[in-house]
């Protein structure tokens, strides 16, 4: 039988770039694109409705695009007769029905998917070539170098070689024809990104452009809430970029409207306002149809001329330069193992409200309804609300990794896993951050400018008794149970000597209370 297809290029659901490696030297006489929705994508973990819709429809409007670039591309929609439900079969039957010689691919963001492709390409004997993927800054190649003999990885060096080597906000050393240093004479602005509103609010926040869904879109939201009826999640407010030219809008959005003032309100909270002054760029990005080098250039542009500040700019840059490089290198140099760590031994399962936002403890609801309804919420609620309940809870770190997973619209595990596993719940031992990110609804409370605790049943400051914050009991819970541990770090040792002035009696009081709010015996459902 003649062979019909020279190289079939596979793309995945979060690789879509035209200009991406694995189509170099693609041949549209030759070649074909392989692309397939498939049921099982939405199902290892409970994908929420927002996040497979958007995949589905920004998956179809690049197919349209690859068509209209005159590419040949072989797609399997999810409502398909004889869908197989999985990418693996999907392709070992597109490759018996193509017959190609060799399969081609950008590297891709999960080492699931990564291993089952690479067994179909190897049960039917051809070749899979996994190009570089150019999107990122660098490769994880060079960041196993910089990893190597390192005792403690940390991000801030990491994006200090980041700036140095890529130029990004360097200036001219004055007097010094060849020096160079960090714009504004220092490398990080992390101290004046810190503020919390006053108790009058946030004020006017700009809104983000809005795409309505136009008929691709629309036919998937319908099929979304079709096939996966059950799964969490609301399509109702659905207007995520979907397109390149959508993300490019969003992207100006930001930069000409919140950027100024995204360093100053970085960390703030505030009930009912999703996006303050966040970019919402993060799913344009994964999906590939933003690169992160226009988007850093775009921000260093707009301080250089003057329209934003440099703590912001330089705050927003960090972001993308060092965070988002830096977790990307730590899954591929540490996966698969990586998945398996529970360095805290926690083993509670996630409480269920999670999966519905109905709980009584007010930044819990905002964090998680929002979560349902957009597919978003921003850094500090992940971090500091969901991330921060489940970690003083003891939840298994699998547990709360297969919902961060299945909840946000930008969700790949090169990116989500490292923020769950490592940052959030400090599971790895240390490898992602140096110190667990603690702390009691005190914290909640300031950076929410009082705002969603005065909307709670419970009192923040309190951490025994019926109006204890459950935030508040389990962190003193948290400090006894890994008290050694937090001793021996020095950036934890200040508030082991806080817990180390509570007598006996109160320690009881606090166990007794965690105990009972980890069987379910304190009341915490929402009583609406
Ligand atoms: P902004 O606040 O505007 O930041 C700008 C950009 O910087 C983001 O778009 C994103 O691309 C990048 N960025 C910021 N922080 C990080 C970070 N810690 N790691 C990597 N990139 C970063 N980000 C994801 O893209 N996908 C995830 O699945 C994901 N899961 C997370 C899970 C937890 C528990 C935590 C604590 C963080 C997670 N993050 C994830 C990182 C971060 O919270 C999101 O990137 C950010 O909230 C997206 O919103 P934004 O685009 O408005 O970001
Ligand atoms: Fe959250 Fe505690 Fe404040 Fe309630 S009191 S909003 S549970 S931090």
């Amino acid at each position: 039988m003649p062979r019909t297809v020279r190289r079939l290029v596979i793309v995945l659901g979060d690789q879509l770039d035209l200009d991406a490696a694995a189509f170099d030297d693609f041949d549209a006489e030759q070649d074909a694109v392989w692309m397939a929705e498939v049921a099982e994508e939405s199902t290892h973990v409970w994908s929420s409705k927002p996040r497979t819709a958007l995949f589905l429809a920004a998956m179809r409007h690049f197919a349209e695009a690859l068509r209209e670039a005159g590419r040949t591309v072989h797609y399997t929609r999810l409502d398909d007769a004889g869908n197989l439900g999985g990418l693996d079969v999907e392709l070992a039957a597109a490759v018996e029905r193509l017959q190609p010689e060799a399969l081609v691919m950008t590297a891709p963001g999960d080492a699931r998917v990564l291993q089952s492709l690479r067994e179909v390409a190897a049960a039917h004997g051809l070749p899979l070539e996994v190009h570089e993927d150019r999107h990122f800054f660098g490769t994880v190649r060079e960041f196993a170098a910089h990893a190597k003999g390192r005792k403690q990885l940390r991000m801030e060096y990491f994006y200090r070689e980041m700036r140095r080597r890529h130029d990004v906000l360097m200036e001219r050393l004055e007097g010094n024809g060849s020096g160079h240093q960090p714009a504004g004479g220092q490398w990080n602005f992390d101290a004046d990104n810190r503020e919390a509103f006053g108790r009058e609010g946030p004020g006017f926040v700009p809104a983000p452009p809005r795409f309505e869904p136009d008929a691709i879109t629309r036919e998937v939201l319908v099929l979304v809430n079709e096939r996966f009826a059950a799964h969490p999640g609301d399509l109702a407010s659905f207007a995520w970029p979907v397109t390149r030219a959508q993300a490019l809008v969003a992207l100006r959005g930001f930069i000409d409207d919140r950027l100024a003032d995204f360093g100053r309100w970085q960390d703030a909270l505030w009930p009912n306002e999703p996006l303050l002054w966040h970019s919402q760029l993060s799913a344009a990005l994964n999906l590939k149809l933003l690169n992160p080098r226009e988007v850093v250039a775009a921000a260093e542009a707009a301080w250089r001329a003057g329209r934003v500040p440099l703590a912001s700019a330089e705050g927003f840059i960090r972001q993308i330069l060092g965070w988002r490089e830096y977790v990307r290198g730590i899954y591929w140099t540490q996966m698969p193992g990586y998945l398996e760590r529970n360095e805290l031994g926690a083993h509670e399962p996630l409480p269920a409200f999670y999966w519905t936002g109905r709980t009584s403890m007010a930044c819990l609801a905002d964090a998680i309804g929002q979560t349902l309804a957009h597919g978003y919420a921003h850094h500090i609620q992940r971090l500091m609300v969901t991330g921060l309940y489940a970690l003083l809870f003891g939840v298994d770190p699998k547990a709360v990794h297969a919902w961060y997973l299945a909840v946000y619209v930008d969700a790949v595990e090169w990116v989500e896993l490292p923020n769950t596993l490592g940052m959030s719940q400090a599971a790895d031992g240390g490898l992602m951050a140096s110190k667990p990110y603690i702390a009691s609804g005190k914290y909640i409370e300031r950076m929410s400018g009082g705002s969603l605790c005065a909307r709670c049943r419970f009192k923040p400051g309190e951490r025994t008794g019926e109006r204890a914050c459950p935030f508040t009991t389990l962190y003193w819970d948290f400090l006894m149970r890994h008290e050694e541990r937090l001793a021996a770090n020095p950036r934890t040792v200040m508030q082991v000597q806080n817990l180390r002035r509570l007598d006996a009696a109160e320690r009881e009081r606090i166990q007794a209370r965690a105990a009972a709010l980890r069987q379910g015996a304190v009341d915490t459902a929402a009583t609406d």
